[in-house]
């Protein structure tokens, strides 16, 4: 990264909050229901004869935890990869969900996110949440952020006296394991904006975190009028996203139309 461009990046520098966040995947505090029958609240269950091993209210807690800190917006809460129908003769679709299962699958042992490109209702924030869920089952820290809302929560947190955003917002994006940027340039593309992108973007690369974006803005031009997903983030941050995605095109009519009349 060059000097000039670690300098442009210094506003956002985080600052300490007083208490450690539980949204932090890596600062996880259990307080096991003392009320469990098979462990008394040790989280330890005692196995005759075997040992001891962790009881499932410790786990069952865990995957609470991990679901709560995910941020998974409501309507998208059931989606999984059981219930993704890629649309018949849809080689797209279908090649998606295999990129999806594919990661689930892989993870940790997978060094790219994706990048689902695609026109708007094709299944790209089903296929990405799917993805979350998958992992959550895993015990992996996840997060979702749709990208605008991200964007408003930094700015809103910014502090103009100490020109630092709260680490409250920052420390899940950078510390979540995998995450989902939901509409990557759906944001009126400013300097801030795209600074701010990349600064995300890139300290979560460095980190060697895993990011699955979606956008609705394509490589090439249908129309003369079109906006490529290059025109909306940057030369940079578009090179940056072919070096830690996997690009994958997911085309279909929206199916929110196609299920309007059920
Ligand atoms: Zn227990």
């Amino acid at each position: 990264m060059s000097s000039a461009l670690k300098a442009k990046m210094r506003p956002l520098v985080a600052v300490l909050s007083p208490e450690p966040d539980v949204a932090l995947g890596t600062q996880r505090e259990h307080s096991v229901p003392a009320g469990c029958s098979c462990c008394y609240g040790t989280g330890m269950e005692v196995v005759p004869g075997r040992g001891a091993r962790r009881c499932e209210c410790r786990k069952k807690e865990d995957r609470a935890t991990l679901v709560r800190q995910a941020r998974i917006p409501r309507r998208y809460e059931g989606c999984s990869l059981a219930n993704y129908r890629p649309a018949p003769n849809n080689g797209s679709q279908l090649q998606a969900f295999n990129y999806a299962f594919k990661l689930i699958d892989e993870y940790p042992a997978i060094d790219r996110g994706l990048l689902l490109m695609g026109t708007c209702g094709v299944g790209k924030t089903h296929l990405a949440t799917a993805i979350l869920r998958g992992l959550i089952d895993k015990g992996v820290s996840c997060l979702f952020f749709e990208f605008g809302a991200l964007l408003k929560e930094i700015q809103d947190s910014y502090n103009s006296v100490s020109q630092t955003s709260e680490l409250k917002v920052l420390a899940p994006v950078y510390e979540a394991d995998v995450m989902v940027l939901d509409e990557l340039g759906a944001s009126k593309p400013t300097d801030w904006v795209r600074d701010t992108m990349m600064q995300i973007i890139g300290t979560r690369y460095n980190n060697r975190r895993l990011t699955v974006f979606t956008t609705n803005y394509l490589d090439a031009r249908h129309q003369p009028a079109d906006d490529t997903l290059e025109d909306r983030i940057g030369v940079r941050l578009r090179s940056r996203l072919y070096e830690m995605c996997k690009t994958v095109v997911v085309e279909g009519e929206d199916y929110r139309r196609r299920f309007d009349s059920v």
